[in-house]
């Protein structure tokens, strides 16, 4: 069997995986990168948090990101019935990038591989990864091209960047199921006629429908629109027929979206997914390490999915090129924990908006400048800044902040009566 030797082998051409293949790369290491996938192919994920920005800089990416023209973003709107809540990235605590974009992933993840194919890294399109057996970090994984022909590749490290196809915890029993509850969501991309109706296009809009449910709004800069539901998988079971009669009759229940996409022109059926969720004992091992959707993916509500990836293959790839330069690495201290603090942090914010803490904090009438800019920057995905108290203390300062909210309310609310 032909078998190519390697210093870094790369699973899937994601953000995750093309983040890192360029960065080791750009240090003079010889890497391949192998994707089950032809590309472009479609892949949910099109929000971007300006945290992000940082990781595709350093792997040279940013001009030929522009270069697509893709909607610029400059912030995050929540809305709940008449009560709105804007996020704007200029107004935030941490000092970083203030914009980022919302894309079209499948033009997205072509632009980051053709970017990182012209740097000389070579991509195995439709080349599937079947088998690995380490040899201490030294590896030879097996793949399986379209035609079922297998080959070889010899490896001093891997980096994991399969996404949802989660390739080493599958191989090695490393999952674990994750404390979020299963949620489904039911998207399509919309021909946005009447987005004028809306102050966008250039933030993405969550909108609270029911207690649990809340809708994704992002324009894109074609003038189509991405739009889903996100709940439990049992709220869409009230709606009868077809997907795409489901999506029709829930963009006409929920009065932000009724007029404006009553009757829209849908680019594809509404797709459906759900059990997102998902985890993985330990994210290093001997020879290999797990980037992006691989470590943990919680939920869309705060589009932290791309940043957490594209962060966490930067991360592991000055830590793989320090490991190839035979230095020292402590993965549990440099790498398990800083990407667990990014995880944790988001986790708290979906935990807190699942449960109506954050609806509490968000559409409060005048809240406290200082503390908005504070949030705002989690919003922006800078969740390692520890001088921010809502990263440093996330759990207990949101649980904080809504009960203060709360009895402050109610004692307004008690001396009106009297
Ligand atoms: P991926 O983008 O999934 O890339 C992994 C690649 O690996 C794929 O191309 C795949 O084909 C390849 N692969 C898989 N198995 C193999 C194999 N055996 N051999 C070779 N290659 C393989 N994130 C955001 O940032 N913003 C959002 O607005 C957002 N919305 C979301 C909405 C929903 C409903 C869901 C479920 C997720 C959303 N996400 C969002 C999360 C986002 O989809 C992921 O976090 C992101 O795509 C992770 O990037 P990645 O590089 O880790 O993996």
């Amino acid at each position: 069997m032909k078998t190519e030797q390697v210093d870094v082998l790369v699973i899937g051409a994601g953000p995750a995986g093309t983040v890192a293949a360029s960065i080791i790369h750009q240090a003079g290491y010889k890497v391949m990168v192998v994707e089950k996938m032809r590309f472009p192919r479609f892949v949910i994920g099109e929000s971007l948090l300006p945290r992000s920005m940082e990781a595709l800089e350093e792997a040279g990416f940013i001009d030929a990101i522009k270069e697509k023209g893709f909607q610029q973003k400059y912030g995050a709107k929540f809305v709940k019935d008449d009560a709105i809540c804007d996020f704007t990235f200029k107004e935030q605590f941490t000092p970083g990038w203030t914009w980022t974009w919302q894309v079209t992933r499948a033009d997205f993840d072509k632009a980051l591989a053709d970017c990182l194919e012209s740097k000389g890294v070579p991509i195995h399109y439709e080349t599937t990864v079947t088998n690995i057996e380490f040899n201490g970090s030294d590896s030879i994984t097996t793949v399986e091209d379209k035609d079922g022909n297998t080959s070889q590749i010899a490896a001093r490290f891997i980096v994991d960047g399969s996404g949802y196809g989660r390739v080493i915890p599958r191989l090695f029993n490393l999952e674990r199921n994750s404390n979020l509850q299963p949620r489904k969501a039911l998207f399509a991309h919309t021909v946005d006629e009447r987005r004028s109706m809306a102050d966008e296009p250039n933030r993405i809009t969550a909108v609270v429908h029911k207690k649990g449910v809340w809708i994704w709004i992002i324009p894109f800069s074609t003038g189509v629109t991405s739009l889903g539901f996100v709940g439990d998988p049992e709220f869409f079971e009230q709606y009868p027929g077809t997907d795409e009669e489901k999506y029709r009759a829930l963009l006409e229940a929920e009065p932000y979206t009724r007029e404006r996409f009553r009757d829209v022109e849908l680019v594809f059926e509404p797709r459906i997914l759900q059990s997102w969720s998902a985890t993985t004992d330990k994210f290093y091992g001997d020879g290999f390490v797990l980037t992006g959707n691989v470590t943990e993916f919680l939920d869309p509500i705060f589009s932290s999915g791309v940043t957490l990836a594209c962060v966490s293959a930067q991360t592991a790839a000055k830590l793989v090129i320090k490991k190839l330069k035979g230095e020292a690495v402590d993965w549990e201290t440099e790498y398990m924990q800083p990407t667990m603090q990014g995880v944790n942090t988001f986790r708290s914010y979906v935990m807190a908006w699942y449960e109506g803490t954050l609806d509490t904090i968000f559409f409060r009438k005048d809240p406290d400048q200082l503390i908005k800019e504070q949030i705002c920057s989690v919003l922006a995905g800078y969740v390692w800044d520890m001088s921010n108290p809502f990263v440093n203390n996330h759990e207990n300062a949101l649980k904080r902040l809504a009960r203060t909210i709360e009895l402050t309310d109610k004692l307004n609310s008690s001396s009106h009566i009297e």
